[in-house]
């Protein structure tokens, strides 16, 4: 960002631009600031003068992040949203083509949703959810890493850079974990057993296959677990072999 201030403030002063302006963040430990900067040029009694302006925009920049917020949060269980995931595929897609990594997508749907609210109330049913998300949530730590909801009771994991070993033990563990949950008001409390079933696959992002026929392999997955009998993972490596096959089937 220093370069390119440096090249902004040179281009005005050169005259190749009239003006030049960027935002840029101005943190401390206690406080979230960002300014804008502007330098302009000007003419006056025949001299050339050169402006360099300096605002705090703070209250601007939290508004904007107030909204992207609302854009890409679910309000209900405060995970990513459907825009959240889209998004953030597409661009860890994209890193992990580059560097030549790994990406793991997992989808998760809760098992038999609809009785868990006919039977215990709306109210325990988006706990469900709200802990279902939280749980979901506590494997998502790092920067390649997100958790959404993308539907009424379906979750999407992204891992960047990771392989398929390595989310299967996060997904055993997982499915152990989800036996746990415990939802408040229900009594006696194990009375509603929550369970997921998951589809799994690990991709190496490239020119031979597509963020969209990942999801359609990954939700053919999470079918087959269904299927299977609920309560467990399908995981499988999309391969180049396996998009063929996608694409031959859905020509079909
Ligand atoms: P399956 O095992 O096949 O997934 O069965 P299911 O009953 O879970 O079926 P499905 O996934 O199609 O049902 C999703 C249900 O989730 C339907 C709806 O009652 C419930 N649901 C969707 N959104 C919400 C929500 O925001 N709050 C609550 N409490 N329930 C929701
Ligand atoms: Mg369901």
């Amino acid at each position: 960002m220093a370069y390119e201030v440096i090249q902004g403030i040179q281009n005005v002063l050169r005259g190749t631009i009239p003006e030049f302006q960027i935002d840029y963040p101005c943190h401390n430990p206690h406080q979230q600031r960002w300014f804008t900067m502007r330098a302009t040029a000007f003419e006056m009694a025949n001299q050339s003068f050169f402006l360099v302006v300096h605002r705090d925009v703070t209250q601007r920049k939290l508004a904007e992040q107030e909204v992207l917020k609302l854009a890409t949060i679910d309000p209900l269980t405060q995970v990513g949203n459907r825009r959240a995931f889209d998004e953030f595929l597409q661009r860890e897609w994209r890193r992990c083509q580059r560097t030549g990594d790994p990406l793991c997508l997992m989808l998760v749907d809760i098992d038999h949703f609809k009785p868990v609210n006919d039977n215990f109330g709306h109210i325990a049913g988006d706990q469900s959810l709200l802990k279902v998300a939280r749980l979901l949530g506590s494997y998502t730590g790092r920067s390649g890493d997100l958790c959404a909801r993308i539907g009424g009771d379906e979750f999407a994991v992204i891992w960047g850079s990771m392989t398929l070993a390595q989310a299967e033990i996060m997904v055993q563990n997982l499915l152990q974990k989800v036996s746990g949950i415990r939802v408040s008001g229900v009594v006696p409390p194990d009375a509603l057993q929550i369970s997921i079933s998951v589809g799994l696959a690990e991709v190496r992002p490239s020119e031979l296959n597509s963020v969209e026929e990942l999801q359609a392999f990954v939700d053919d997955q999470l079918y087959m677990a269904k299927k299977q009998g609920r309560g467990q993972a399908v995981c499988a490596r999309f391969t180049p072999k396996e998009a063929q096959t996608l694409r031959a089937k859905s020509m079909s």
